[in-house]
This record gives C-alpha cells, sequence and structure tokens, in this order.
C-alpha cells in the first residue's frame, strides 16, 4: 500500500497533496453533521491528466475515491467514509474560455459557482444558476449533483445549461465530451452519465455551459395570499402574464414567514397575518416595457382576488432585500437548533395539501414541532425543515419516514435538487421502480467494476 501512497505523490508533485494535521477541517466535514473523518491523504491535482493517473492506480490498488467541490451538498456524499482518500479540485478552478459567438464559457471543475457568474457577467452574459452556496459551491459539484436553485422555473436545472463535459472514469480513461455544439445526435449522449450521478460513474473535470444573455431588467414583487389556491392560481395567472419573463416564483407558509424574525438580515415588508408568501420575479430585455407587463400582471391578480397585498421593489437595493427574505430561510436552522431538512417534489396541485398534511402527521406525533416550509413551488419542488426536539438517530429515522411516506403517497419524489447520497439512498425506492434502480446497478458495476468511485453513494452494490 505504501507503493500507491508514493505513486500518488509523485503525480500531483510537492503542492498537490495534504497528509495528517495539514488536511483542513472543511475538505472532510459533513455539511450535515454525518461524520467526520479525516482521510490518510488530500490529494490536490492541477490537470485532466494527474486525475487520469490518480485514477489509474488508485483502479490498480482498489482504493476507493471521494471526489469533492464546494462540500456544501445537503445528502452526506462528499465527505470521505472510513479508508476512502479525497481528491479536491481546488487547484483547477480555472475559467478557460467565454466565446460570445455561441454563448458559451468554458470551466474547470473547481470553478466557484459565483466566479463563472460574475465572469459572465463582466461579459455581458448571465449564467443563470443560482443557488445560496454559490460562493462556495463549485461548477463540478453543481454538474455532479444537477444543482437547482431559485430560477430553474425559466432556465432550467445544471442539466439543462450544459453543452458538453469532460469526465474521468474510474480505470483513469479520460472521456473527452467537451464541445460547443447545441445539436449533437450522435449516439449516446454521455455526459448525462456524469451529470446528476454524484460522482459514481466518473469525475467530471471540465466543463462548456450555455450563458444566456444578461437581463436589462429585474423587477420583484413580495405578496401576502390568502390560501395555497391562490398561489396555484397566482402561479398560473404569472405564467401566462410574464411569459418568458418569470425567473422565479418562491413560496413561504405562514409558518416559516414567521419563523424569520429569528434571521438579523431579514426585513419583513408584510405582517404576518397572511397564509402565504410569494416572492415573483421578471427578468426581461426592455425596461420599459417589462415595468409594464409586471404591473398589468399584478394589477390584474389583485382584480381577481389572488393577492392580499403586494410590495413592489423600486431599486436593486430593494431587489436585494427582497431576495434576503427567502435565502434568510436556510439559517434558521442555526437559530432553532437541530433541524431535519427536506427536499421533495410534487405536482402544484398536491402542495397544499401536502403541507397541511405533513404538519398534522408530525404534530400528532411531537405536538410542539417547529416546522418551515417554503420552496421553488414554479417548480414543484418543496422544502421543509422540521424540529421536534434533541437529535438522534432515531428520531431523524422517525421524520424522514413520515416525510418520505407522504410524498409517496402522492408520487413525488423524495429528492428534488440535493440528489440522493448517502443520507436518502434507503428511500430511493420510494421514487424510483425496482427496475429502475436494478439498471442503475448495473450502470455502477458496468462503469466502475471495483466499485472505487464514491462508494455507497445513491445505490448500494
Ligand atoms: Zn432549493
Amino acid at each position: 500500500m505504501n507503493e500507491l501512497w508514493d505513486q500518488l505523490k509523485a503525480v500531483v508533485g510537492s503542492r498537490g497533496y495534504r497528509e495528517e494535521d495539514g488536511i483542513d477541517i472543511k475538505n472532510y466535514r459533513d455539511y450535515q453533521g454525518d461524520r467526520q473523518i479525516r482521510p490518510r491523504i488530500l490529494l490536490r491535482p492541477e490537470s485532466t491528466e494527474e486525475v487520469s493517473k490518480i485514477m489509474k492506480f488508485c483502479h490498480q490498488a482498489g482504493q476507493a475515491i471521494a471526489p469533492q467541490g464546494g462540500m456544501t451538498g445537503l445528502v452526506s456524499a462528499a465527505a470521505p467514509m472510513e479508508g476512502e482518500i479525497a481528491l479536491s479540485f481546488d487547484r483547477m478552478n480555472q475559467i478557460i474560455e467565454l466565446d460570445p459567438l455561441t454563448a458559451t464559457i468554458t470551466v474547470e471543475a473547481g470553478a466557484p459557482l459565483q466566479a463563472v457568474q460574475e465572469h459572465a457577467a463582466k461579459n455581458g452574459f448571465l449564467f443563470p444558476l443560482d443557488l445560496g452556496a454559490r460562493g462556495s459551491c463549485t461548477i463540478g459539484g453543481n454538474l455532479s449533483t444537477n444543482a437547482g436553485g431559485n430560477r430553474v422555473i425559466r432556465y432550467g436545472m445544471m442539466r439543462d445549461l450544459v453543452l458538453g463535459v469532460e469526465a474521468v472514469l474510474a480505470d483513469g480513461t479520460i472521456i473527452n465530451g467537451l464541445h460547443k455544439l447545441t445539436k449533437n445526435n450522435t449516439g449516446y449522449d454521455l455526459k448525462h452519465l456524469f451529470i446528476g450521478t454524484e460522482g459514481t460513474l466518473g469525475i467530471i473535470t471540465r466543463a462548456v455551459l450555455k450563458l444566456s444573455s444578461q437581463p436589462r431588467s429585474q423587477l420583484l414583487a413580495f405578496c401576502g395570499l390568502k390560501n395555497f389556491d391562490a398561489v396555484a392560481q397566482l402561479l398560473v395567472h404569472m405564467k401566462s402574464n410574464l411569459g418568458g419573463n418569470l425567473c422565479a416564483f418562491e413560496v413561504i407558509w405562514q409558518e416559516a414567514y414567521q419563523l424569520l424574525d429569528l434571521i438579523e438580515s431579514v426585513k419583513k415588508p408584510l405582517p404576518d397575518e397572511h397564509g402565504f408568501y410569494v416572492l415573483v420575479e421578471s427578468m426581461g430585455s426592455s425596461a420599459k416595457e417589462d415595468k409594464t407587463q409586471f404591473d398589468n400582471a399584478l394589477e390584474s391578480a389583485f382584480a381577481a382576488n389572488l393577492l392580499e397585498d403586494a410590495v413592489v421593489s423600486h431599486s436593486s437595493a430593494e431587489v436585494k432585500d427582497l431576495w434576503l427574505i427567502r435565502d434568510g430561510l436556510p439559517e434558521v436552522p442555526s437559530k432553532v437548533g437541530a433541524m431535519h431538512s427536506y427536499d421533495i417534489s410534487l405536482a402544484v396541485g398536491d402542495m397544499g395539501y401536502f403541507g397541511n398534511e405533513v404538519t398534522a402527521r408530525l404534530r400528532k406525533r411531537w405536538s410542539n414541532c417547529i416546522l418551515a416550509l417554503f420552496g421553488h413551488i414554479g417548480d414543484g419542488n418543496l422544502h421543509i425543515i422540521i424540529h421536534v426536539g434533541p437529535d438522534t438517530v432515531a428520531l431523524h429515522q422517525e421524520i424522514d419516514q413520515i416525510v418520505y411516506e407522504l410524498t409517496r403517497e402522492l408520487h413525488g419524489s423524495i429528492s428534488a435538487e440535493h440528489g440522493i447520497g448517502i443520507m436518502k439512498r434507503d428511500f430511493l425506492h420510494y421514487s424510483r421502480s425496482s427496475e429502475e434502480i436494478a439498471l442503475m446497478k448495473m450502470l455502477k458495476q458496468t462503469i466502475d467494476p471495483k466499485g472505487i468511485l464514491s462508494p455507497g453513494r445513491v445505490v448500494e452494490i
């Protein structure tokens, strides 16, 4: 085994690895608090060729490896397990090229999402993927988890924002699928083996991403509504009135809105009395016309009795403040204490029922439980944070059972945008058939026969 460590160190050179105390805790602590196992070595390759050589040696030795991005994932996937070595992309963080003619940007896997957004903006483009962890998360992590976030309703998930991917297989083979072609029906679209598969079928090293044009207007309204029926109708109303300009439709249930009192950065623009709160965002290419369209859409929503109250942004500072309301919700757990967070998908028509029913089932078991429901309702994606008291594994499993059972009853998905990792693996069959899971295992066994790439994540072989 010592031979392997020497081989790996020789591949990356003296700056390309860390050992023992030299490994920062952020490279092995699970964000969800599941584990904290310091790996024997943290490798920091500088190029795809180095990643390929690392995998060749690991494959020969049967050494398991845990690739990592910004370590902000929410399903306990990236932190190494016992005996695994960690592979960081912090030295592969370059933006290689922005091509204005094809509106693409080519980047290395370790490039932080925010750096890509800023580089695109500086050149008059928009890279539309956006999520709270933008400053720390990386494009490689976004791709391997098929990240979603706040603007999926208009621009899609990470899978929709990529043209070509370069990846390294378990045995070190480099699959170079980097291209800028929108249309490319030449057989299997192999990039999807690596997107959303959480590092289990290959390690993404570089990617060509799609850019959109920079919008010239950004308009936001924060609305108070009576019930979920009105929320669902407002979504239909906004889709039809704003068309392609609708780029966020975020909903906050009343109890979650009340919990925002705990977050200092949040300035609440409406009182707590409404049943639901909706953040509607429009972005378009004509500042004047977009404003008229947005005002008309709100006016007609009032006229149709969909809204009880609304405030509208008048400046970029107000836009920022309104977004801080939504962005404050993931901070609630740090104020309340141990909370379990969930990320599910449902048909929009089922969401009102789901909210009432999940609250009733949880309160039946824990009458004082704290519950915050919110989400990207325009995409059918609901987040729930739940606090029932001091945390234990048994308690966690009991809450999982209640939330996922109800999700299954409604034919929803137990993971909308966070992935499966280790945390949701035992519930995968709630949302996928046994035939689908068997095919996933067949792919895993074929592409990674020794089971060295992120073993135990998504499916257990
Ligand atoms: Zn989300």
